[in-house]
């Protein structure tokens, strides 16, 4: 008699529903924080000619050593700090949590921020704590204090700039957070691109217990699927233990750094993204009846009266964007939006006031 699925897998991964990720065949794609550009074609065509000659018959250097120095030009990484690469920054969240989940351990964070901190601590049989922000979305510090004097966190996860919420929180807070914490602190800067040069790279350094994370997903490479974790030696010797050896693919390796060997390119859309991210906010905010928040990122949080109908009746006309309603009681009424082309926002704001038209 063999046992069922049921009997078998552990209970907490039976209670979770999997990662919903909707179909957007043919849609106005403006719901996954996705650059909106395609690479120039000129530098699309030589990048093709790049992949051409990949020795696909071996396997990737598991040390990805050309691709790391790319990145530390690109990005002014120190030279006393090491690079651990992920398939996607995703992976780097289950390799961390992985690494400290010793029993008992607990995971924590804020609420609301990105989903996949509690969905990889709960995959992984950590504790998870998630503190409220306020309702104006800023850091509860004595909340944050609090907790991390109750539960003496193995693993504290900030997203800077926030997502869903688009701002970054209090530095001196977060500061004073770091140095209260027993365990590691990543900050998690998947919008560093879009925030006018906010970041904790400068500081990690300074602390014992910090790593930075930071993704090219957001800055126009997410079909690639690369993350960096960005630390000192003596944290990143142990996570790489339990990084796959060759999880971050040859084509990704040789894309990547081809890319990223051109920043400027992938730096003028992004700065092409933060100038419609304005016009957006500007438009959004003479519509009657919408809130929309200040961002860092390259998507807009709204607040609209039944946003579940309103994301419905948007999807009906041919446009995809996110609907938070239901996701926390701070996001009550909350839609997420992410910054597109010029023609792509327009026909998100001539679908969204057409919806609310209908409504008054
Ligand atoms: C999108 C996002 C990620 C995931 O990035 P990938 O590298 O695509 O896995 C991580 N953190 C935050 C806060 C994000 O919004």
């Amino acid at each position: 008699m063999t046992l069922s699925p049921e009997q078998l897998i552990r209970p907490e991964i039976l209670r979770l529903a999997a990662y919903h990720v909707p179909d957007a065949t043919g849609m106005v794609k403006l719901d996954a924080m996705e650059n909106p550009y395609r690479l120039p074609a000129e530098m699309a065509r030589e990048l093709g000619e790049t992949l051409a000659g990949a020795a696909i018959n071996r396997y990737p250097d598991p040390r990805a050593g050309e691709l790391k120095a790319v990145l530390r030009e690109a990005f002014a990484i120190p030279a006393g700090l090491e690079i651990m690469l992920g398939n996607g920054s995703d992976e780097l969240i289950q390799i961390l949590a992985l690494a400290l989940s010793r029993p008992g351990a607990t995971l924590l964070g804020v609420e609301p921020s990105f989903v996949m901190y509690r969905m990889i601590a709960e995959f992984t049989g950590m504790r998870y704590v998630g503190v409220p922000l306020r309702a104006d979305f800023s850091l509860d510090e004595a909340a944050m204090q609090a907790a991390i004097a109750e539960h003496r966190p193995a693993l504290v996860f900030l997203a800077y700039p926030n997502n869903p919420t688009g701002n970054a929180f209090d530095r001196q807070a977060l500061r004073r957070m770091i140095q209260a914490t027993p365990g590691l602190v990543v900050m998690d800067e998947a919008y560093h691109a879009f925030a006018g040069g906010l970041s904790f790279l400068d500081e990690v350094e300074r602390h014992d217990n910090l790593l930075l994370m930071r993704t090219v997903s957001k800055l126009g490479l997410a079909g690639l699927r690369l993350g960096y974790l960005v630390g000192p030696p003596r944290w990143l010797a142990e996570l790489d233990k339990l990084r796959l050896p060759y999880n971050v693919g040859v084509l990704t390796q040789l894309a990547a750094g081809f890319a990223l060997d051109r920043i400027s390119a992938l730096e003028a859309q992004a700065a092409a993204i933060v100038a419609e991210r304005g016009r957006l906010l500007d438009a959004l905010r003479g519509v009657p009846g919408v809130v929309a928040h200040d961002s860092l990122a390259n998507f807009l949080l709204l607040r609209v009266a039944d946003a579940p109908g309103v994301f419905a009746g948007l999807k009906r006309r041919g446009v995809l964007i996110k609907c938070l309603h239901g996701a926390h009681p701070l996001l009550d009424g909350c839609l997420r939006v992410t910054v597109g082309t010029p023609q792509e926002n327009q026909a998100f704001m001539d679908a969204f006031t057409a919806e609310l038209e209908t409504r008054r």
